[in-house]
């Protein structure tokens, strides 16, 4: 089966039983600046999950480009990537558990006639949190997945809630037995990783109160994710995601150019191939390698990369690695040319400093220790991510100096080491009330500079929200005067001071342009769209989460204002 095959069955299957396709979003997260990268198919969902309506429904399907940087390490085995793509259907508050499961089934063993008894299943063991799952467990038993191929869990078996509260739930995963010469045992074993995951259905039952309680939700929904390669390799009877057809042009260039068999060079080429691949999707999704936030992994993954090269000894090779990536992914379109520009400038850039770089960690790991101030010189002036000289560093047995490391790169950057980690760690959005409130002061500002500065069509140029700050680009040519900001920010907190309620409504596009919404007018979630409006002094289309009232917001206060490209200023604000 084809990457192209399956998406089309899927997407066919769930629409034949009433589902809306949703589009794929960007991997950078447009609603959420609190994570990185979209890291399921449900994140750009979660406002909607919290209780928002969606304007396509109660039934949607859809796949969306995922990326993990959790999983980097994991790379160079046969079923783990960077970046994968997730097949997902979705339940509003509509269909619950049972049929849940049973559409997931009905598609796998009906549709895809993968034979029931290569599957097994895990469900929720129970814990203070709520009891054992023993409903989904019935309906599997009445599927014939028998009793010894359910394992019942608790660390992978619950999630949630994305923030400090909101929904969340216990999951049931489903398994594939992989080996194709080896029978398939009679009880099901987690650990072993010849059972591969498919697909796990969350079901959000719950709420995590303030007090920490679990209450049952009035509308439970249903999120279902599958790693699409996943489940290629599984059609295929294969046992390595990479013989599939969306990586096996990749490796077969990089054979050619190392003129290597990927036989003997299984993880290097592996993990060539998916850092090229990541690469190549986030730069298309906007971002260019720098040292801070997604710019770093862009640039971690590309250095990575080459540094694998070295070891199958190519060297400029990773534009001719994008080549096969363009035509398997024919339908994202992507933009070559700025890809091919990035991936060489960067390439170029380390290749200029990493035979030094090495020369020096080389030198220095004879005395069996790297300290901070060395790993610190080495990322400052020969462009090595700390993570590659910690990998470095383990290839040789050596220890490294981290805490000094950090210490060093505080010294230099503005960048606050629990920033960082809080970014790293978590993966899914905190929904919290600080970055609700912001997002509301985003839509006051937005009218506020128009006004104050009398200019209509100035437009949002993006924002970054966190649950410190604001920062706002919009469309301008020229520096703000003391007296512009001063008066700006008077608009915004009189506009809170009226407590004015934040009125949501959904209308179809058309309407809400004739009605003089502003905000990006590409029909993201298809034909509705939700408006946000703020008394008579402002109407946006957004998909929110905002606050009820203005008074909510409390005080605002810009703290920064300067130039962010060529006729576009930005401004840093905050609330007190
Ligand atoms: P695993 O334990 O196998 O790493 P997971 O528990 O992290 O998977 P989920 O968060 O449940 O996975 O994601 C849903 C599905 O997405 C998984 O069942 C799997 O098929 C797929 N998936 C998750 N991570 C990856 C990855 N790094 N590469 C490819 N597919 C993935
Ligand atoms: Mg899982």
């Amino acid at each position: 089966m084809k990457r192209t095959e399956l998406i089309n069955n899927y997407i066919d299957f769930f629409k034949e039983k009433g589902h809306k396709e949703i589009k794929n979003s960007s991997l950078i997260p447009e609603n959420d600046p609190t994570v990185l990268f979209t890291t399921a198919g449900m994140q750009p969902l979660i406002p909607f999950l919290l209780g928002q309506k969606h304007p396509q429904g109660k039934k949607l399907v859809g796949i969306q480009r995922c990326l993990r940087t959790k999983d980097i390490e994991k790379v160079g085995d046969t079923y783990h990537h960077t970046m994968f793509e997730m097949i997902g259907n979705w339940s509003l508050g509509d269909y619950w558990k049972k049929e849940a499961i049973e559409m997931t089934f009905e598609f796998l063993t009906k549709k895809l006639n993968i034979p029931v008894e290569k599957l097994a299943a895990t469900c929720f063991r129970g814990d203070k949190r709520t009891g054992k799952d023993i409903e989904s467990e019935k309906v599997l038993l009445s599927l014939g997945i028998p009793k010894e191929k359910i394992a019942f869990l608790v660390k992978d078996n619950f999630w949630g809630p994305a923030g400090e509260t909101g929904p969340c739930g216990p999951n049931t995963e489903i398994f594939y037995w992989k080996p194709k010469d080896i029978s398939v045992p009679e009880k099901f074993d987690p650990e072993d990783e010849r059972w591969v995951e498919l697909g796990n259905n969350v079901l959000m039952e719950f709420n995590k109160n303030k007090e920490g309680k679990y209450e049952p939700l009035d509308k439970k929904n249903i999120d279902f994710g599958g790693g699409l390669e996943r489940f290629v390799c599984a059609l295929n009877n294969s046992t390595d995601n990479y013989e599939a057809d969306m990586w096996k042009p990749v490796i077969q260039q990089i054979e050619k150019l190392s003129n290597k068999k990927y036989e003997d060079n299984k993880k290097e080429m592996r993990i060539i191939a998916d850092h090229i691949k990541a690469a190549c999707f986030i730069i298309n999704d906007g971002i260019t390698p720098s040292n801070t936030e997604q710019g770093y992994v862009l640039r971690r993954l590309i250095r990575r990369a080459i540094r694998f090269g070295k070891k199958i000894e190519i060297e400029k090779f990773t534009k001719k690695i994008a080549e096969p990536i363009f035509k398997i992914y024919k339908d994202y379109n992507l933009n070559k040319e700025i890809i091919l520009e990035e991936l060489e400038k960067e390439e170029k850039k380390f290749n200029k400093t990493l035979e030094k770089g090495l020369k020096i960690f080389n030198k220095m790991s004879k005395n069996k220790k790297i300290d901070g101030k060395i790993a610190f010189l080495l990322f400052q002036s020969y462009g090595f991510p700390i993570e590659i000289t910690q990998e470095l560093a383990k290839e040789k047995r050596i220890a490294i100096n981290l805490e000094e490391y950090q210490r060093e790169l505080e010294k230099h950057q503005e960048l606050s080491r629990t920033a960082t980690i809080g970014k790293f760690k978590s993966g899914l959005a905190d929904n919290c009330e600080a970055t609700t409130r912001l997002h509301t002061a985003a839509h006051l500002l937005l009218q506020a500079i128009k006004e104050i500065l009398k200019k209509t069509e100035i437009t949002q140029k993006g924002s970054n929200i966190n649950a410190e700050r604001l920062r706002f680009d919009f469309t301008f040519d020229r520096k703000l005067t003391e007296e512009e900001k001063q008066n700006i920010e008077n608009l915004v907190n009189k506009k809170i001071k009226e407590a004015i309620p934040i009125i949501r409504e959904e209308m179809p596009l058309e309407e809400a342009k004739k009605r003089g919404a502003c905000g990006t007018f590409e029909d993201k979630y298809g034909d509705k769209v939700s408006v946000y409006t703020i008394g008579n002094f402002s109407k946006e289309i957004c998909t929110g989460p905002h606050v009820n009232n203005t008074k909510e917001l409390g005080k605002f206060k810009i703290i920064k204002e300067e130039s962010s490209s060529s006729g576009v200023r930005r401004i840093k604000a905050i609330l007190n």
